[in-house]
């Protein structure tokens, strides 16, 4: 058992239930026990795979997506190139080697690291240890130096607590985690029923609440309201804000009760983006998206990069490029293409970014 299911088991059993968000925000982010914070839960060792560590052009096309974006700010020098939940530091590296190709833009950048977890940070410092460019850490976005900014996310929102809602007997109540009546973590339902939540749906029904997401996009939306700038998501979730449970945790490529072992299996649940873009656009910011990662991806130039990095790789690593390519816009079962998606929050003062203005899909 972990240490971690031991000490949630006792805030229980002496304090009462506690939310699923609780819950996840513990079994992710508590100190000592968190998921994130004493482990490097990447790769084929680890339990779950992303695109940037899929492959080196996940992170070069965003970096050109930065570039461009930059131009069309009017090239602000400094420019704060922000990353939320930098994972390995794999995506900003990558980023930062193809912005060689933009060497003003390259110059100009700053970039802040937006980390929880230390055990992480500390790989990012050697992942960009070579990088050229000014980098510092911080634990939020509130705390990031101000002024023009490009801020890239890619799987963060759904690293982020949520809420989840029970609709039972035409009333909504908080699904909690309890103690069942052999002493083990079991869900439950909060005692009151919540008065302010005014949404028609089936008995049964799950609605989730992202409402540290929420958060986040009213701050960052109003940021980039008043310094300038635009934002990133890529993620994977649904565009439209529907019911039921997401709640999912991986251990080792698996899918394992979430409730099984707190702090030793990731722990995420679906984006609603369009909940995410509300919040954004409340604050007077632009959202553009979701677009699928696939469609987004095609527009910024994957194919031709695929082709150029085999052309250029010594035969045995050709074949890598198109396999790598194909996982990352392929809408089949099991690639990415259309399961994950891309949103963006800009200042309304700048063009549509650069991949949401597209041209008709073709086949992957
Ligand atoms: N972007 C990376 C990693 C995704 S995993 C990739 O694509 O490979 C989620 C990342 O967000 C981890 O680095 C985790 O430590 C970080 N994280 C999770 N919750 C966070 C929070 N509330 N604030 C800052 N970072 C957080």
């Amino acid at each position: 058992m972990s240490a971690l299911k031991d000490l949630i088991e006792q805030m229980i059993a002496s304090d009462g239930p506690i939310t699923v968000e609780s819950f996840m925000e513990l079994a992710l982010a508590h100190p000592e026990h968190g998921y994130y914070m004493g482990r490097n839960p990447f790769g084929a060792q680890g339990d779950f795979t992303t695109a940037p560590e899929i492959s080196q052009m996940f992170g070069e096309l965003l970096g050109l997506w930065a570039a461009e974006v930059w131009s069309s700010m009017g090239r602000p020098h400094p420019v704060r190139l922000i990353e939320l939940g930098p994972g390995r530091g794999t995506l900003m590296s990558d980023a930062l080697r193809a912005a060689r190709i933009a060497p003003e833009f390259r110059a100009a950048i700053d970039v802040t690291l937006i980390e929880t977890s230390p055990t992480l940070a500390n790989v990012q410092y050697e992942a960009l240890l070579t990088s050229g460019a000014p980098i510092a850490w911080s634990a939020t976005l509130s705390e990031a130096p101000e002024g023009p900014a490009i801020i890239l996310a890619n799987e963060f929102l759904d690293a982020l607590p949520v809420r989840q809602f029970l609709r039972v007997a035409g009333q909504w109540r908080e699904r909690m985690v309890r103690l069942d009546d052999s002493g083990r973590l079991a869900f439950g339902l909060s005692a009151e029923a919540e008065p302010h939540l005014d949404v028609d749906a089936d008995e049964g029904a799950i609605l989730e609440v992202n409402a540290v997401g929420h958060r986040l996009m009213f701050e960052l939306g109003a940021r980039l309201v008043k310094q300038g700038g635009a934002a990133l998501f890529v993620d994977y979730g649904h565009s439209a804000t529907g019911f039921g449970d997401t709640l999912q945790a991986l251990r080792a490529h698996r899918f394992v009760d979430p409730l099984a072992d707190p702090g030793e299996a990731d722990l995420t649940a679906h984006v609603d983006f369009a909940a995410m873009a509300r919040s954004a656009r409340a604050t007077g910011a632009a959202v553009y998206g979701p677009i699928d990662q696939g469609d987004f991806l095609r527009a910024l130039g994957i194919d031709l990069r695929a082709r150029t990095l085999a052309e250029r790789a010594p035969p045995e690593r050709s074949e890598e490029f198109e396999q790598a390519r194909r996982r990352l816009v392929g809408k089949g079962a099991g690639e990415m293409g259309a399961l994950f998606k891309a949103i963006a929050v800009a200042n309304r003062s700048l063009p549509p970014p650069p991949g949401f203005q597209l041209p008709p899909a073709k086949p992957a």
